[in-house]
């Protein structure tokens, strides 16, 4: 019976889910929101969607429902990474990444949309792409033609002339190359929001400081001003659309802050004004606190610039203590890795840091589930194994409220009803 459901990991998404009921038990099942494990618990699936859940004693299931139970496994709703790149490979950084076109880049997607999904993570938005492959990407995914998470995409990021977002700093000035998202000044912002509109984002990735991975570009420094930003805000906003702004330098998140985006990426150098506007404004923290150890790691061997390496050096080590200092402050945290930067798939590496940081495992769960549902504005639909969600959901061997590190090695795998990943017997 289940192989009317199950599809094997190779194969596309059926593009409609399955109309049958499926009751979906484990040994256990972790409520988010409480933060409780939840004994000898289920989830009754109809037409991909959640109709209920909690202990098993507790649902009943119709006469001709399938039945499904994952022996020695915890269930967990499927994760959310809100900062990926799947266009990119942790293999090429740097000069490497002038040889790829963007017929190229759109296959590495293709790839890494379904590593990603196999690894637990069932929705994933997606900042930044040339040539709006993330936009082809998502749609394909939706058709289900290719399987992958749940794309939600910003198309080029909006960024300076020279700046971390879009321009290509490594050519030198005979090949007269700006990158497709450069604009400078507040009406060729809004110019550049409205294209990618246009061409099918789902919301708006600007940076309002320099990169580490970026050539040329300080991390400490501002890169757009007030202006231009507030430009760029209300622009995405009056169109109902969010925005995310990579910062690493105090002035330029709390000038992104001033100016009304929702999250900020990375917030390294985050001060006590950051922390407070973040608070006050409800935005949200995205600090891909993994990320350090696989470019101090194995990014000289990928390509990675020596100046980006300092800069790394630079960064790394105060973000974490950041992310403790915010996290204790109240800040909304969200789950977001910069996965593409290291090997998609590695995308749950995070979670065990965030609680290395000062995090509960609940916390860090919370992060990749409630709150990343919440600041998709899709808080009831995704991020729950609650009645009315999408059945996207996840189960792992263990209790991982005792070791989150278990996320790493997820065994099962559903997005929307459709089963993608079985334990292997
Ligand atoms: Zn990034």
């Amino acid at each position: 019976m289940l192989a009317l459901l199950a599809l094997a990991a190779s194969t596309a998404a059926a593009a409609t889910p399955p109309e049958r009921s499926l009751l979906l038990s484990a040994d256990a099942m972790v409520d988010v929101t409480s933060g409780e494990l939840v004994q000898d618990a289920a989830v009754l699936i109809v037409d991909g969607k959640i109709v209920a859940s909690g202990p098993r004693a507790s649902i009943t299931a119709p006469e001709d429902s399938e039945t499904l139970h994952l022996a020695g496994h915890t269930l967990l709703p499927g994760l959310i990474d809100m900062h990926v790149h799947l266009t990119s490979r942790a293999d090429q950084h740097g000069y490497r990444q002038l040889a790829l076109s963007d017929e190229r880049k759109t296959i590495n997607g293709v790839v890494n949309a379904r590593r990603t999904l196999l690894a637990g993570f069932t929705s994933v938005r997606n900042l930044g792409a040339d040539a709006y492959a993330d936009v082809a990407l998502r749609d394909a995914i939706a058709d289900g033609d290719i399987p992958g998470p749940r794309l939600f995409v910003s198309g080029p990021p909006i960024g300076i002339t020279g700046g971390h977002c879009s321009d290509e700093n490594l050519l030198p000035a005979q090949f007269q190359h700006t990158g497709e998202g450069v604009a400078d000044g507040p009406w060729a912002a809004r110019a550049k929001v409205r294209q990618n509109i246009k061409y099918g984002a789902d919301l708006i990735k600007t940076c309002s400081t320099g990169g580490v991975l970026s050539r040329g570009t300080k991390v400490g420094a501002p890169q757009y001003t007030l202006e231009e930003l507030q430009a760029l805000v209300e622009e995405a906003h009056s169109h109902g659309l969010r925005v995310a702004s990579h910062a690493h330098g105090a002035e330029g998140i709390n000038n992104a802050l001033r100016a009304g985006v929702d999250t900020i990426e990375h917030a390294s150098f985050i001060d006590e004004e950051g922390i407070r506007l973040a608070r006050k404004q409800g935005a949200a923290l995205a600090m891909d606190i993994y990320v350090t150890e696989y470019i101090l790691g194995e990014g000289e061997a990928a390509g990675i610039l020596p100046e980006s390496l300092d800069k790394e050096r630079a960064t790394g080590t105060v973000q974490r203590e950041n992310f403790r200092n915010a996290h204790r402050a109240g800040v909304t945290m969200i789950y977001g890795t910069d996965a593409g930067v290291y090997p998609h798939g590695e995308n749950a590496r995070q979670l065990s840091r965030m609680t290395q940081f000062g995090m509960s495992p609940a916390e860090a769960l919370r992060s990749a589930t409630v709150n990343a549902a919440r600041a998709l504005g899709r808080e009831e639909q995704l991020g729950q194994l609650a009645p009315g969600f999408l059945a996207d959901i996840i189960a792992v061997a263990g209790n991982p409220l005792e070791d989150i590190a278990t996320l790493e090695n997820v065994r099962f795998v559903m997005q929307g009803g459709v089963i993608h990943k079985e334990p292997q017997a």
